[in-house]
């Protein structure tokens, strides 16, 4: 498919459904996600990596909506999580535990315990104490956990530094020049068994070098594992694979896919990648309503119902996302800011972005918004979370209800001396 939000007659649509319809029902703010695109971008990347035994383990943390996680879990991708209620998700959404892999520095025991429990492909370990805490756990349930390290190469993956995670400076993995003696320590313990190496650089990664780079350290250190007399059977090359928002030139599936083979796909191990943005991002929009307008001598804004709780990648990364009316486009552009209404400065879709002329009662589309958008979403301000919807084809559904004001309260009590 070309392009999942087509528009046909004036009006965007959501592949085969007009957005209008979808809103009449959903109402704003509210995700969309084309279940074709994400089986497409799912497609693209199992395909050119065809020639070598593999598994793509989506990484559900960039969107974990069970009908999202399951259009790829039945399309046949294993899943990359990164904590216990990702764990969670992904066997509710009926992924296969044995294509599971598990990453996270911060493995609590009851988490190491559900994944011991549910039989997982891969352990990424991040720190030796953490190889302990899961021999110990394994040990406790008479099993052995299959694990591997994710190892830090300290290589610069050029993206935002908050996505970035491969620096010696990073809190992630171990360096990868301990690597040998951690797995020499892990080798000795009785209830974990090494079988997997991994390494994961950062997100939005726009070219193909600093892959390569760490690829190629990982293939070394693979080698001297080997020399060391340990069974290495899995490389995980992590995700990190980068999009277009704006005028980005992201890595193809097919380029990736040869950079990997090139540099490990003749040491007869299975890849495991874990892409997240690079499946949900451009598979997703986030819909919006115009609520005002107000201009001062310096700026014009247009005021919407969707807010940095929503959509905070704007307000936190200085990220651009393309902003579209759903409706004909009215005369003339304008310069504006489309800001939500949160109480915070920070709180903005867009600045200083050139669109077209908007009314209130006007629906904005926001692109992009698949990967890290209700993923990252909050209540912050007292707002109830966006509704989700999914389409395929010329149907759609509902697969998260809008949060209600109930909702917002949902656990919370007063105790009994400040009622009375
Ligand atoms: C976030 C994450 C990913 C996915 O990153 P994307 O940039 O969304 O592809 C993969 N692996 C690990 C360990 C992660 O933390």
């Amino acid at each position: 498919m070309s392009d999942p939000f087509p528009r046909r007659g004036g009006h965007l649509h959501a592949e085969g459904v007009p957005i209008a319809r979808i809103v009449e029902q959903a109402g704003t703010p509210v995700f969309i996600y084309s279940a074709t695109a994400l089986c497409e971008a799912y497609d693209a990347l199992t395909t050119a990596l065809a020639r070598v035994r593999h598994t793509v383990c989506y990484s559900i943390k960039s969107n974990m909506n069970l009908a999202v996680v399951r259009t790829l879990v039945a399309r046949g991708a294993g899943i990359d999580a990164t904590s216990g209620g990702e764990l969670f998700r992904a066997l509710r959404a009926g992924a296969d535990p044995s294509k599971i892999v598990y990453s996270g520095v911060g493995k609590t025991d009851p988490e190491i315990n559900r994944a011991l429990d549910a039989g997982i492909k891969l352990f990424n370990i991040e720190s030796r104490a953490e190889l302990r805490r899961i021999d110990a756990c394994a040990e406790a349930k008479g099993c052995v956990a299959p694990i591997g390290f994710r190892v830090n190469p300290d290589v610069d993956p050029r993206t935002h530094p908050y996505i970035s995670t491969g620096l010696r400076t990073s809190k992630f993995g171990i360096p990868i020049a301990e690597a040998v003696e951690a797995y020499a320590e892990a080798k000795a313990l009785d209830h974990v068994c090494v079988v997997g190496v991994d390494c994961h650089i950062g997100s939005q990664i726009l070219s193909i070098e600093p892959l390569a780079d760490a690829l190629a350290r990982v293939r070394s250190l693979v080698e001297e594992l080997r020399k060391a007399g340990h069974r290495i059977e899995i490389i995980d090359v992590g995700g990190g694979i980068g999009v277009r928002y704006q005028k980005e030139e992201p890595p193809s599936p097919a380029l990736y896919a040869e950079t990997v083979i090139g540099i490990v796909g003749d040491l007869d191990c299975e890849i495991v990648v874990e892409p997240g943005r690079s499946i949900t991002a451009n598979a997703g929009i986030l819909i919006t309503r115009v609520l005002y307008q107000k201009s001062n001598e310096a700026k014009h804004f247009v005021i919407v119902d969707a807010a940095m709780n929503d959509l905070i990648r704007p307000s936190l990364y200085q990220a651009y996302q393309r902003i579209e009316p759903v409706g004909p486009p009215r005369a003339p552009e304008q310069t504006v800011d489309i800001v939500g209404p949160v109480c915070e400065s920070g709180d903005f879709l867009a600045r200083e972005r050139l669109l077209p002329r908007a009314e209130p009662g006007d629906l904005f589309a926001v692109r992009s918004a698949g990967a890290y958008g209700f993923a990252m979403s909050s209540n912050y301000n007292g707002r109830p979370r966006a509704a989700e919807v999914l389409v395929r084809g010329e149907r759609f559904a509902v697969v998260r209800k809008r949060e209600t004001l109930e909702d917002l309260v949902r656990g919370e009590s007063v105790p009994e001396e400040l009622t009375g």
